[in-house]
């Protein structure tokens, strides 16, 4: 995987501004807020995304999360939040290391806005997908 931002952040090289660190998992606030208290949660191993992280460390990610998120949220005193994880540039991926966004969302007008183009699924293409995903759980 290329060098990133994050890799130096990681290794002390650059600075952030950090609010927890474990064996496996670094969270640290974002340099370019959408929201106040808006915190990033990556792990240490140098993944660019989610489905070629480890076991190990999405699990450190997966059992962190949720303390993180309510320290957010008490700190914040904003009750809603989002959380964001983006995979491949056409999904807004800019830092190709696998990172969680824990975004406050203070009102309808602040925090993350999100597009939803959804249209009711058709049996066909139901059953087609369903099939495809099983075959291909690894
Ligand atoms: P992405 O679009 O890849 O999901 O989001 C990358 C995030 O990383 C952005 O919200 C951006 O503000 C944040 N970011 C980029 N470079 C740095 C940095 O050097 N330090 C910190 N703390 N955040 C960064």
């Amino acid at each position: 995987m290329a060098e990133t931002i994050f890799s130096k952040i990681i290794r002390g090289e650059l600075p952030c501004h950090k609010v927890y660190e474990g064996d496996l998992v670094l969270a640290f606030l974002d340099i370019h807020p959408i929201a106040p208290g808006h915190t990033l949660v990556i792990p240490k191993e140098p993944a660019a995304t989610l489905d070629e992280l480890s076991e190990a460390s999405a699990a450190a990610l997966g059992k962190v999360l949720p303390k993180l998120c309510r320290a957010v949220k008490q700190a914040t005193g904003i009750e809603a939040y989002n959380i964001l994880q983006n995979n491949g540039s056409a999904a807004h991926q800019a830092v190709f290391h696998v990172h969680f966004h824990i975004i406050p969302k203070p009102d309808s007008d602040r925090g993350l806005g999100v597009g939803w183009p959804s249209a009711p699924l058709a049996a066909q293409d139901a059953d087609r997908w369903r099939q495809a995903i099983i075959s291909a759980i690894a």
